[in-house]
């Protein structure tokens, strides 16, 4: 009997109700990960919990947390110790590609040109996505190391931590932050045998990219940037994230994987 490879792991996934989150979410409870999901909005979470639930049989519970926050986050990690005892996996995928930008509500993506932009704005944007993936690797990290358990972190960078996208300066940022941070932080956690790892995905099929889904040029755009022709499925990042989360990826830490339809090619 064939036993799935995140069989008896337990995985907290922030961003969890949406788009590559809620893929990894589904993909780790498929190959037997009692799941955690992590996001904004109770309803948007239990919907995401449910439909997992209903296609895997898993457990899948969810702790409404805000990443910008450290007390949310300790509370979060917290529960998910009172409820199953350890956390293995943690895929930190809770961002925004702008200041304004809510998922599935508003499909405007990029804060706009820097010179124009408020601080306010570009502070909104470290935080939820530098500040909340650091937030979120140590206070999991810290369980991890207490418990003595041989854990695996994911952070959900992008491409665009390597490629400079006008309007969208402090995504970029961001996004290269989260990848030092994950180089880093690995080097850190050598000693406790916890793997941190990222992927920078290319344009995915999610709420995220809405916007430039809708718009002729905005395809244009996606697709002259990716050599493959077609943006990526939420599938396939969920793909990516399970091979660093789980054994398969053993000798790997540090590193940043970028499923980008080839964008790096040349
Ligand atoms: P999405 O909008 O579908 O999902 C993002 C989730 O993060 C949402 O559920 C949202 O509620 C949650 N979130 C936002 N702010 C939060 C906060 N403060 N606290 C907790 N949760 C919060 O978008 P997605 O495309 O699935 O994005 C997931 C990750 O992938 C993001 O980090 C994004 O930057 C990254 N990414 C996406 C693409 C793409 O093309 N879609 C490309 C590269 C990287």
């Amino acid at each position: 009997m064939p036993v799935g490879r995140l069989e008896g792991k337990v995985a907290v996934i922030t961003g969890g109700a949406s788009g590559i989150g809620k893929a990894c979410a589904l993909r780790f409870a498929e190959e037997g990960a009692e799941i955690v999901i992590s996001d904004l909005g109770s309803e948007r979470m239990e919907s995401a919990a449910a439909e997992i639930r209903g296609s895997t049989n898993g457990q899948v519970k969810w702790v409404e947390a805000n990443v910008c926050f450290e007390e949310q986050i300790e509370n979060l990690m917290r529960s998910v110790m009172d409820d199953f005892g350890h956390i293995d996996c943690v895929v930190a995928a809770a961002g925004v590609s702008g200041a304004n930008y809510v998922s599935g509500e508003n499909a405007e993506g990029l804060s706009g040109n820097l010179v124009d932009q408020s601080l306010e704005d570009w502070n909104q944007v470290l935080q939820i996505n530098l500040t909340g993936v650091m937030l979120t690797n140590k206070h999991a990290a810290r369980h991890m190391i207490a418990k003595g358990t041989t854990g695996s972190i994911v952070n959900i960078a992008s491409s665009a931590a390597r490629v400079a996208l006008a309007g969208a300066v402090d995504y970029c940022v961001s996004k290269a932050g989260v990848s030092m941070l994950t180089h880093a932080f690995a080097m850190e956690m050598l000693e406790n045998n916890i793997r941190v790892n990222a992927i920078g995905p290319g344009f995915i099929e999610t709420p995220m990219t809405q916007g430039l889904q809708d718009d002729a040029e905005g395809q244009e755009l996606m697709r002259s940037m990716t050599p493959m022709g077609r943006l990526g499925s939420p599938l396939e990042m969920a793909n990516t994230a399970l091979y660093l989360a789980c054994d398969e990826s053993s000798y790997t830490t540090g590193a940043t994987l970028y499923p980008n339809g080839g964008m790096y090619i040349s």
